[in-house]
C-alpha cells in the first residue's frame, strides 16, 4: 500500500500549492521512489474543460484524454510522470456520482448524505492511486475555511483513522506575511489557519510556511507553539525566483528528511546534475530572446501556463534569456500597429483559442511572420489561423475561414468532422488526448522530432478540411504530418521561410524542464538564430 501524504493550504489562495505539493514529489521521486500525484478540486464545474482561461486558467490535457486542472501541469514538469483521468477530481465529479448511484439504487433505500456518501466517494477516489505506487501525493484545491472544501477535509480525516499514522501525512502550506509598518513578519494567520484545521479535526504534521523574507528560531519557536507542530516540522519555504529552485530549497531544509523519518523509509542520496545544470543556464544566459505570444487571454497570468513552461524549457537549453512580449490578438489589426508591437521580436507564437473574437489579428500576425521571414509556430487554433491565412493570401480563396468563426464561408478551409457535427454537450467531448501523428520524410517536422511516428495531445473540435489539401500543398504549404491513416492533418510548415511550423496538437503539455519538447526547442533557436542575424 502507498503511503498518503495530503498537502493543503490556509490563510490565502495562490501560494504555489501545486508547486510545492510536485516539488515534494520531485524529491521522493529523485529518490527513487514511485510517486503519484492527484488534485481535488472543490468546484462544482464536472472538469474545467466548460471553463473560461480567464476565470481558471489554462486546461491541462492528459495522455488518457481528461481535461484537467493546471496543477497537473505542473505535477508532469516536476515529477515526469504522466497523469491521467485520475489525477484529478471535483466536486461535480463526485457529486455526479453518487447521484447516479442514488438514481440506480445503489444506496439500497438510505438516505444519501455528505457523510459516509460523498466522504467514501472522495476516499474511494484517493485509495485508487495505492496500486503500484510507494508514495500518493494528494492536493486539495481552495484554503482551509472554504465552506467547499469541507467534505474533502473530512475526508482526509477519516481516512487518517482508517489508515493510522504512520501511512497518512497532512502537510500544510500557510503564509507568513511581512508587514511594512512594523517592520516584521507575522505568524497570527498561520496560527489561526491552523486552529481553523483543528476545529475540523486535522493536526498538520508538517508546515510549509511561505515568506517574502527568511525568519529566525523565534518565528518558527512561536509557530510551532500555537500550532502543535514539532519545530524540525515548521519548514519555511521563501520566495524563489525560478519556480525549479523550489524542490532544491526543501532539500535544503531537510523537508526530504523529514518525510523519510515520518513514515520511517530510507532517505537516499539524490543526483541533482541535470536540474542544476537546467537552472544554471537559466541564470546564465548567453543570448536574449524576445517571443510574441499573440492571443486573446494574454491578461491572464494562468492562461498558457504550459506554453509559458514550454518556452523557459526551450529557453534554457538553448542557453537564451527569455523575455515574452504578451500581444492582444483584439487589438491588433493595422500593419502599422502590428509593426509596431513586434519590432524587436524574434518569434512568434499564435497559441490555442475558442471563438471568433481575436481571429482577425491572428491572421495579420501569421500573415506578417510569414512575409517577413519571423520564426513561427502555430498551436492547434494558431494552426488553423495558419491555414486560413495562407488560404487567404496566397491560394486566393477570398474570406476563406473555420466554420467556427463563419459558418457560410465560402471556402471552409477548417470545418468540423462528420462525428463533431451533431453534439449536444460540449463538456468532454472535443477530440481529446494522446493521437498518434505520421511525420512526412525531409520536412522540417521529422528533421526537429528526429523520428517517423510521434505522439502529442490533443483538444478541438475543428480539423483541417481535406477537401483544400491540393491547392494549399501546390502553392507551397507542406503537410508534414497527417493521423496514421492520412486522414487527419496534425502539421504544417513552410518550405521558404526560415522556421513557419504549425500544429493542430499541445505539444505544450510535454515538454519537461530537463527535456524540452522539440518543436519549442527548434524554434527558441530559430528565434536566437533571427536575432543574431538582425545585429
Ligand atoms: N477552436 C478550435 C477548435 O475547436 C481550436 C481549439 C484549440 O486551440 N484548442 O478546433
Amino acid at each position: 500500500m502507498a503511503k498518503h501524504i495530503f498537502i493543503i493550504g490556509g490563510v490565502i489562495s495562490s501560494l504555489g500549492k501545486g508547486i510545492a505539493s510536485s516539488s515534494i514529489g520531485f524529491l521522493l521521486k529523485k529518490m527513487g521512489y514511485k510517486v503519484a500525484m492527484q488534485k481535488l478540486d472543490p468546484y462544482l464545474n464536472v472538469d474545467p474543460g466548460t471553463m473560461s482561461p480567464y476565470q481558471h486558467g489554462e486546461v491541462f490535457v492528459t495522455n488518457d484524454g481528461s481535461e484537467a486542472d493546471l496543477d497537473l501541469g505542473h505535477y508532469e514538469r516536476f515529477i515526469d510522470e504522466p497523469t491521467g483521468k485520475n489525477s484529478n477530481a471535483t466536486s461535480g465529479q463526485i457529486y455526479d456520482r453518487v447521484i447516479k448511484k442514488e438514481r440506480r439504487g445503489d444506496y439500497l433505500g438510505k438516505t444519501v448524505q455528505v457523510i459516509p456518501h460523498v466522504t467514501n466517494e472522495i476516499k474511494y477516489l484517493i485509495r485508487k492511486m495505492d496500486e503500484d505506487n510507494d508514495f500518493v501525493l494528494t492536493e486539495i484545491g481552495g484554503t482551509v475555511g472554504d465552506i467547499e472544501s469541507l467534505p474533502f477535509l473530512e475526508a482526509l480525516r477519516q481516512l487518517r483513522l482508517d489508515l493510522g499514522r504512520e501511512e497518512t501525512m497532512f502537510i500544510f502550506l500557510t503564509y507568513v506575511p511581512y508587514i511594512k509598518a512594523a517592520g516584521e513578519l507575522k505568524t497570527k494567520p498561520t496560527q489561526h489557519s491552523a486552529y481553523k484545521l483543528r476545529e475540523i479535526g486535522i493536526q498538520p504534521d508538517i508546515l510549509l510556511c511561505r515568506s517574502e523574507l527568511p525568519f529566525d528560531d523565534e518565528i518558527v519557536d512561536k509557530i510551532a507553539l500555537f500550532t502543535n507542530v514539532p519545530k524540525k516540522n515548521v519548514v519555511n519555504a521563501i520566495d524563489v525566483n525560478v519556480i525549479y529552485e523550489v524542490p532544491l530549497n526543501f532539500y535544503e531544509s531537510k523537508l526530504h528528511q523529514r518525510v523519510c523519518e515520518y513514515f520511517n523509509v530510507e532517505e537516499r542520496p539524490i543526483d541533482f546534475t541535470d536540474w542544476n545544470q537546467m537552472i544554471d543556464n537559466m541564470k546564465n544566459p548567453e543570448h536574449t530572446i524576445n517571443i510574441a505570444i499573440c492571443g486573446k487571454y494574454v491578461t491572464h497570468k494562468d492562461a498558457y501556463k504550459s506554453i509559458d513552461a514550454s518556452l523557459i524549457h526551450a529557453a534554457s537549453i538553448n542557453k537564451a534569456k527569455l523575455n515574452i512580449v504578451r500581444i492582444d490578438s483584439e487589438k491588433i489589426y493595422e500593419e502599422s500597429v502590428i509593426e509596431k508591437k513586434l519590432a524587436g521580436v524574434d518569434a512568434i507564437l499564435v497559441p490555442g483559442g475558442f471563438g471568433v473574437r481575436g481571429i482577425l489579428g491572428k491572421v495579420e500576425i501569421a500573415k506578417y511572420a510569414r512575409e517577413n521571414k519571423i520564426p513561427f509556430f502555430g498551436i492547434c487554433l494558431g494552426m488553423q489561423i495558419a491555414v486560413i491565412e495562407f488560404a487567404r493570401n496566397v491560394c486566393g480563396l477570398e474570406d476563406a475561414n473555420s466554420t467556427e468563426f463563419d459558418e457560410m464561408t465560402k471556402y471552409p478551409v477548417i470545418s468540423l468532422m462528420e462525428d463533431q457535427k451533431y453534439i449536444e454537450m460540449i463538456g468532454g467531448t472535443m477530440r481529446l488526448g494522446a493521437y498518434p501523428c505520421k511525420l512526412k520524410p525531409n520536412t522540417l517536422a521529422e528533421k526537429i522530432y528526429g523520428k517517423k511516428e510521434i505522439s502529442e495531445r490533443h483538444r478541438h473540435r475543428y480539423e483541417f478540411n481535406n477537401e483544400f489539401k491540393k491547392i494549399i500543398e501546390e502553392k507551397g504549404m507542406v503537410i508534414s504530418g497527417t493521423s496514421p491513416d492520412e486522414n487527419l492533418v496534425e502539421i504544417v510548415e513552410l518550405k521558404d521561410h526560415p522556421f513557419y511550423i504549425a500544429v493542430q496538437f499541445h505539444p505544450e503539455f510535454q515538454s519537461r524542464p530537463v527535456n524540452p519538447q522539440p518543436i519549442f526547442k527548434a524554434f527558441v533557436k530559430a528565434g536566437i538564430e533571427h536575432s543574431l542575424l538582425k545585429k
